[in-house]
């Protein structure tokens, strides 16, 4: 039996790694972060059903690393693959962790002794870290990382490490998998907002994406789960959701719908609607798209717990006395209407993985113009590629919720499998 090596460990290739462990097959899971999850490790919530994201990918990151059949590569690329189906030659740079994963066991004691504080990519640049951190409780490997970039070098975790695991000097190294077969499930990377100008994202603290919103609603977030202006430090008590924002935007180059915003938008609604019944909240669209099942009630419940949903898109945001103002027209009413919110969240959109361009030049399959990866068609081949061998699968295919990621991840685990037994 061949391995198979999963680049891309979020849930797509969560559940195609332990599918196909499941089936005896070793697999190679190559993670470039620190930790497996991928985004749906940063979400507070998941619709339909509103279960904590966490309570539902931890189990099954843990799983991965205690299976034998899964070795989790992370801090690493791919950067070659070589032959050919049944028989590819897989080349792995791993990236300088400063952490000897086999001696550090997570205490955390360099994390609190270090004195340098940075901004947290994983809290989506609301929260701190430490220059030696975990980005989050629940990471998988449960081990840090030291980021030679903001450190110091004031010795402290050196010194405080009782196993010696902290490394002063640390290099990449490569090494070479043979496998039969390859998934890509690379993810995606939300809208840049700060490219919608108007909406002055980065410029007015109050505005915000959806998913600094997911962080700040996370009861392990920057914010303890608590929505709070970045301005002032209070609860808003007018919340206006602004949706895609860098999607079904033609001149910018996104002229796709991205699938998700909408429902969770209407998430996030509810969810603030609850937890703070005081606070107004007002989502701006287009259309509602709520396709999935169980997701037209979804919306209709949402209505019922007092979320209003106005159709019309402001052109800008602008100030006056102190205040953001919103001016729209109404589009089932054609009046123009002035809201005045406290808190904005951006919807911004799902776009492919930051370097796919690159990864499909390394696997020799060709990606759409939007920058997602081409299936070999869009029906009854959708995980397959021009490549023989080589399967794509999740939101690095096409913008998906979560339940469809896991879908096309088993899917195409079942197709690598086909190809690791296929000599036996
Ligand atoms: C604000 C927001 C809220 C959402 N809420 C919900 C919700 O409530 N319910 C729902 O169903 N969906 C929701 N979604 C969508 C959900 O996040 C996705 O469907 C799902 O997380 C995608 O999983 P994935 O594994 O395909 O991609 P990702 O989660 O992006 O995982 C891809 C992984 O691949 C890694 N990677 C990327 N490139 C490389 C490379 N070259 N080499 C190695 N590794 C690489 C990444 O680091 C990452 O860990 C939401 C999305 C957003 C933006
Ligand atoms: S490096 Fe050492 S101190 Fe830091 S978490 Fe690992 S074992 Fe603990
Ligand atoms: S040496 Fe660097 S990582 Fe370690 S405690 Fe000092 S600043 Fe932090």
């Amino acid at each position: 039996m061949g391995d198979v090596v999963i680049i891309g460990g979020g849930v797509t290739g969560i559940q195609a790694a332990l599918d196909l462990a499941g089936h005896g097959i070793m697999v190679h899971l190559i993670e470039r972060e620190p930790s497996i999850g991928g985004h749906m490790a940063q979400l507070d919530k998941t619709f339909p059903t509103n279960d904590c994201s966490m309570c539902i990918l931890s189990p099954k990151m843990l799983d991965v690393s205690r299976n034998p059949n899964i070795r989790i590569h992370t801090c690493s690329e791919v950067i070659g693959i070589e032959g050919e189906k049944g028989h590819f030659r897989v080349t792995i740079r791993k990236n300088p962790r400063y952490i000897d994963e086999e001696l550090c066991n997570g205490c955390g004691d360099c994390i609190r002794i270090c004195p340098v504080e940075v901004y947290n990519r994983f809290d989506a640049g609301i929260g701190i870290r430490k220059a030696i951190y975990k980005p989050h409780p629940q990471v998988v490997p449960d081990i840090v990382i030291k980021d030679p970039e903001h450190c110091i070098e004031c010795g402290l975790c050196y010194d405080i490490c009782g196993r010696e695991a902290v490394q002063k000097e640390d290099r990449a190294s490569e090494s070479v998998i043979e496998a039969a077969s390859i998934i890509i499930a690379s993810g995606y990377e939300v809208f840049e907002a700060a490219k919608k100008d108007q909406f002055g994202y980065l410029r007015y603290p109050d505005v915000i994406t959806s998913l600094e919103f997911e962080r700040m609603m996370n009861a392990s977030g920057p914010t303890s789960g608590s929505v709070r202006r970045l301005s002032d430090g209070k609860i808003p008590r007018h919340v206006v959701f602004i949706q895609c924002v860098g999607s079904r935007d033609v001149p910018l180059g996104r002229p796709y719908c991205s699938g998700v915003c909408c429902m969770y938008a209407i998430k996030n609604a509810m969810l603030i609607r609850e937890k703070y019944p005081d606070t107004e909240v007002t989502i701006l669209y287009m259309d509602i798209r709520a396709y999935g099942k169980g997701y037209e009630e979804y919306f209709e419940r949402a209505k019922s717990l007092g979320v209003r949903f106005l159709r019309g898109m402001p052109a800008e945001i602008i100030e006056g006395g102190g205040e953001m103002i919103l001016r729209i027209e109404n589009t089932e009413t054609g009046k123009m209407e002035e809201i005045r919110p406290e808190l904005v969240v951006l919807s911004v959109g799902i776009g492919p993985a930051r370097d796919s361009a690159e990864v499909a030049a390394r696997c020799g399959i060709p990606v759409e113009t939007t920058g997602f990866f081409t299936s070999l068609d869009d029906k009854i081949n959708c995980v397959a590629t021009i490549r023989p061998g080589i399967y794509i699968a999740g939101t690095s295919v096409s913008p998906k919720d979560i339940p469809d990621c896991v879908a096309q991840g088993q899917a195409a685990a079942m197709r690598a499998f086909l190809d690791a037994v296929k000599d036996c």
